[in-house]
């Protein structure tokens, strides 16, 4: 059995890409226009035009809605925000309390909205299920939960090798946690209810149309151009083929595969019964989701980057990641080890050069973005649509401050990433060290996380 590759990603398998929508007719007005039909852009224009139906909002995608990063995901709907921490250092415990409330909050808010809207996606409460393959994943484990713990996350469990073999039997697993903030989605079901949502409420979605440059008060494309206050970039893993954006956000990719159903003995071996999403604690770690149809669906790193922030061909993998997928699917799964591999796509997420989603809107010229959630974005491009709501609303004196716009995410800037070819040496440098790191600690006894994973960390300002 051949294994389909790239074709967007295998969520698009049954039903097929959807048929893009029109292109914009030509020049004209709005009073925001939404540059990106991903998460990010859908969510921002869902919430806006919600809160005041009378706005005049354009949402202009290159390919159609869901090609990105939001239509080719691992569909861990959770809790995750990137930069926490370092948001506790620069803004204060209490900021960082609550941006991670708020996360919360966010994953609670997509399976609301999802019901409300009669969005199919799949979704299955589950929580979020990390295990540890190694002592030194388990010591990292550990203090994991012990941070969250502090840090006030006290629904957090933490346990033992027997409890997450309960959940989820993971060969070689010494322990885990849980938390019950998230779910596992079909993420391109989820984006295809949201773009259909978005277009109910009245908002112009144009597809086939990608935007050749964002200049305050207008987003120019070879259809026509569109004169707007507020102009929003919401386009995360492509950031970089924007003029003058090439060193904002580093296109990260990550890779996935998805099996053949499983047959039933298999999973009664494997049991997952809870549909958690579950990840590792390996430096370039795994996530995975039992499908609605009875796949795993499972990611990783693969080749992390590309040379001057090139992305990949509609989800097109390099054999070689495929056969490294392949055998983590083995380990950690023997069980499945014979069932053939259905997919495998791959697409890019935004890493910025701090490690550290944002949002923000410049009260001056209109323009706003948000992103660079660092593979966290599926529940985070729903805190930040609102957020950029709530931006736009306070700058255009149709609202006022709110608890959003005063989350410390808002605002952040950082600086860009180094030219080539030192970007590209640095991140491939990065990943070879962490997948070096992974091996060591994986086939030693040892509780230290490996001291060349701990230099590359620093290094490259990842925590
Ligand atoms: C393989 C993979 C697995 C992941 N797994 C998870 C996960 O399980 N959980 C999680 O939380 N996060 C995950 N992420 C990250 C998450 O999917 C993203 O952070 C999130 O979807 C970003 O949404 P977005 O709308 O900002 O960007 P995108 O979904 O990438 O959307 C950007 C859109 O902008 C469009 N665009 C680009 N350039 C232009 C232009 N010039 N003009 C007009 N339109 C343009 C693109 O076509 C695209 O549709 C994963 C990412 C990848 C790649």
């Amino acid at each position: 059995m051949t294994t389909v590759n790239g074709g967007i990603s295998f969520w698009y398998a049954a039903g097929g890409v959807p048929l893009p929508r029109a292109p914009l007719p030509g020049d004209t007005d709005a009073d925001v226009v939404v540059v990106g039909g991903g998460f990010t852009g859908l969510w921002t224009a869902y919430y806006l035009k919600q809160a005041l139906p009378s706005l005049r909002i354009t949402v202009l995608e290159a390919r159609f809605c869901g090609y990105g990063a939001s239509g080719r995901n691992g569909g861990w709907l959770y809790n995750g925000v990137a930069g926490r921490d370092r948001y506790a250092r620069l803004h204060g415990h209490d900021a960082a309390v609550r941006l991670q409330r708020a996360m919360n909050g966010a994953v609670d808010e997509v399976v609301r909205v999802a019901a409300a809207e009669r969005i199919e996606a799949a979704v299955r409460r589950g929580g979020v299920l990390e295990v540890a393959c190694s002592p030194a994943q388990l010591a990292r484990l550990r203090a994991y939960h012990a941070r969250e713990a502090a840090f006030g996350e006290t629904d957090r469990l933490l346990l033992d090798a027997a409890e997450a073999a309960d959940r989820v039997r993971v060969a070689g697993a010494l322990g885990g946690t849980w938390t019950p903030h998230g779910a596992r989605v079909q993420p391109a079901e989820l984006l295809r209810g949201l773009a259909a949502a978005v277009e109910r409420l009245g908002v112009a979605v144009h597809e086939s149309t990608p935007v050749t440059g964002i200049r305050p008060g207008r987003a120019v494309t070879a259809h026509g151009t569109v004169r707007a206050p507020y102009v929003l970039r919401c386009t995360e893993g492509f950031t970089a083929s924007l003029a003058g954006q090439r060193r904002t956000w580093l296109p990260m990719n990550s890779s996935m595969i998805v099996t053949e159903p499983l047959p039933p003995r298999v999973w009664a071996a494997i049991g997952w019964e809870g549909c958690e999403t579950l990840g590792d604690m390996a430096h370039a770690y795994m996530y995975a989701q039992r499908t609605a149809d009875g796949r795993i669906a499972l990611g990783g790193r693969g080749v992390p980057y590309r040379f001057g922030s090139r992305t990949d061909h509609d989800g097109r993998t390099d054999p070689r990641t495929l056969a490294a997928l392949r055998e983590v699917l083995a380990r950690l799964f023997p069980a499945a080890a014979g069932v053939p591999v259905a997919h495998t796509w791959s697409g890019v997420l935004g890493v910025p050069r701090d490690w550290c989603a944002s949002v923000h809107l410049d009260r001056g010229s209109g323009l706003g973005w948000a992103g660079g959630y660092v593979g966290s974005g599926v529940a985070a491009s729903n805190l930040a649509g609102r957020t950029l709501r709530d931006l736009v609303l306070r700058a255009s004196g149709a609202g006022a401050d709110s608890e959003l716009t005063g989350l410390p995410w808002v605002g952040h800037r950082v600086r860009r990433w180094e030219p080539e070819p030192l970007r590209w040496a640095g991140v491939r440098g990065l990943y070879a060290a962490y997948r070096g790191a992974d091996r060591r600690e994986s086939a030693g006894r040892s509780a230290a996380t490996d001291p060349v994973a701990r230099l590359a960390d620093r290094v490259s300002g990842r925590h």
